[in-house]
């Protein structure tokens, strides 16, 4: 099976103001009251925030069953009764259709390109 590197997008990658903190708040959706005013909901999101904030580039990866092209995006994940997560294709529903693996920030940071 191809495997397939999922590289951070580095100018999206940086330190998160609010690493290691256990209780924070997120915007939520928007809130319009009668009177016209509005107001972003925060929602509490509770566990340790990450060290680092980034985004995956949008990479191409290829069904291993169908040879169909598509972004990583578009891969469905399932999971079997022992837990473990596979990718199916969004393509011919091929369960397990590549192998991807997510870059982590310290390897990002040793890339030079
Ligand atoms: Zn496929």
């Amino acid at each position: 099976m191809s495997k397939f590197l999922i590289r951070i997008d580095k100018k999206t990658l940086r330190r998160n103001p609010h690493a290691g903190a256990t209780r924070r708040f997120i915007p939520g959706p928007i809130i319009t009251y009668e009177d016209g005013s509005q107001e972003s909901e925060r929602i509490e999101v509770s566990g340790p925030a990450p060290n680092w904030l980034y985004e995956f580039e949008d990479t191409e990866v290829e069904c291993g069953e169908c040879h169909k092209r598509f972004s990583f995006r578009r891969l469905l994940d399932d999971e079997d009764c022992e837990g473990n997560r596979f990718e199916v294709c969004p393509e011919c529903g091929e369960e397990d259709c590549c192998d991807i693996i997510f870059e982590t920030p310290a390897e990002a940071f040793k890339r030079k390109d």
